[in-house]
């Protein structure tokens, strides 16, 4: 396939895959890998000119270039696109040591080696990593300046999020700062704070499955990493090391949280709308009472229900009404980013517990979600649905499963008096 600006047109923002790859079954066969492992369909180009002409055209939304080694210009073409900071992923059967020495001075994200019968699997898989990485943010801890501005460099060149700290103490107020770090990268030796202590005082609020810990230090001693892990870290990295031993370790060690976290979705959540299931909500309530109660927040229970929903099914078929709940669950959980459980007891109905502070005008809170609700049209297979939902709340104090309890009976009157509205105690 060649490029023309048509047919590998890419709507702006959207992110974009282009694969520089002469041989054309081959390109196919790699292109429809990396189309499987990411859902983004790629742009396959025969010559360096014509990704050059692609990127051009496409300045925000080439994210990722593929590229072949067996063609003659793919080093020049590398040198221009890292010095242009795309991220680039090389694969070949081999190179030669000119190559490679030219290859080691560029910040290629990952060079894939490999018979040509494995390579398409193995190419899209990096490409996946790499991909998914732009969403994982890593904290580097080092007092040296040289060092982290090294472990940036690579990192970055792989994509990943990076922030930095130069001491425990700077790193506890980043931790702080930013929660959504999964993998900390630190020093031992530092000043204020030095790995180790770093590492416990982590370990109090976070655990090995939720964020993990590389220890790197420079000092020969065997029973560093001994110590290391004994203070909870996951993993371990003596200085000096090969920036593809970093990557492999970063990498094992985010695909570890990934695993761990797809199991816990995959028990607590409905996989049909994301949100978390009836297990979940019982096995959680207990904890968010206490929190409530301990922030003096006022606790609410809803049971929400769409509104004659067979007749959705009915009329448009039950994948559409799939599609109606989802969305439907979709506004709930966005009417609630701050402290709930937003989840999905069966059917088309779902249980909220929220918590409040003193002054909230509980009814007006629910009620711009039904409002909202009323005043979404869903677009499905050409289709434009409008749903309603019903909704009891409760605030009176008492054991979950008796506001639970409650909150259905309100719900229940909802229906009765008309649907499409909010019925409070
Ligand atoms: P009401 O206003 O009284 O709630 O009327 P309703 O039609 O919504 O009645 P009800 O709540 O009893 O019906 C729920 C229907 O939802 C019945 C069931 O077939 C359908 N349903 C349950 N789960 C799913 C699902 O996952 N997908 C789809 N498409 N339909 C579902
Ligand atoms: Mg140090
Ligand atoms: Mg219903
Ligand atoms: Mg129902």
């Amino acid at each position: 396939m060649s490029y023309s600006s048509n047919s590998c047109a890419t709507a702006e923002g959207v992110r974009s895959i282009v694969i520089l790859e002469p041989d054309v079954p081959f390109s196919k066969v790699l292109a429809m890998s990396i189309w499987a492992e990411t859902s983004i369909p790629p742009c396959v180009v025969s010559s360096a000119a014509e990704a050059a002409l692609y990127i051009q055209d496409h300045p925000e939304a080439v994210n990722i270039a593929v590229v072949g080694l067996d063609v003659d210009e793919a080093p020049l073409l590398l040198e221009t696109l890292t010095q242009e900071s795309i991220p680039c992923i090389a694969y070949g059967e081999d190179f030669d040591d000119e190559s490679r020495k030219r290859l080691s001075t560029m910040s290629i994200a990952d060079i894939v080696l490999g018979e040509r019968s494995v390579l398409p699997g193995r190419v899209g898989h990096v490409v996946k990593r790499i991909v998914s990485n732009r969403d994982v943010d890593i904290l580097v801890v080092d007092d040296s300046k040289s060092m982290r501005l090294a472990l940036v460099r690579f990192l970055t060149t792989r994509c990943y999020n990076v922030f930095e700290a130069s001491d425990g103490v700077d790193a506890l107020g980043v931790l702080g700062k930013y929660p959504t770090i999964k993998l900390v990268i630190t020093d031992n030796e530092m000043p204020n704070m030095d790995g180790f202590s770093l590492i416990k005082e982590i370990r109090k609020t976070h655990s090995k499955d939720d964020l993990a810990v590389i220890g790197i230090s420079g000092k020969t001693n065997s029973l560093l990493s001994v110590k290391f892990i004994n203070n909870g870290a996951n993993d371990f990295l003596n200085k000096p090391f090969r920036k593809e031993e970093l990557y492999c370790r970063v990498d094992h060690n985010v695909e570890m949280l990934d695993r761990i976290k797809l199991i816990r979705d995959l028990s607590n959540k409905d996989p049909m709308t994301r949100l978390y299931n009836r297990r979940y909500f019982f096995n959680h309530c207990d904890d968010f009472v206490e929190q409530a109660e301990a922030e003096d927040k006022t606790l609410i229970t809803a049971m929400i229900d769409i509104d004659f929903f067979k007749k959705i099914n009915d009329k448009y078929g039950h994948g559409v009404g799939d599609e109606v709940i989802i969305k439907v669950a979709n506004l709930i959980s966005e009417a609630f980013p701050e402290a709930a459980i937003v989840s999905r007891f069966g059917g088309e109905e779902f249980c909220v517990l929220s918590a409040h502070d003193a002054g909230d005008d509980l009814f007006a809170r629910y009620d711009v979600l039904r409002r909202t609700i009323e005043a979404t049209s869903i677009d499905v297979d050409g289709d434009s649905v409008v749903v309603t939902v019903s909704i009891g709340v409760t605030k009176e104090k008492a054991p979950i499963p008796l506001m639970i309890k409650k909150a259905d009976e309100l719900l229940y009157a909802a229906k009765e008096s008309g649907r499409n509205r909010v019925s409070l105690s």
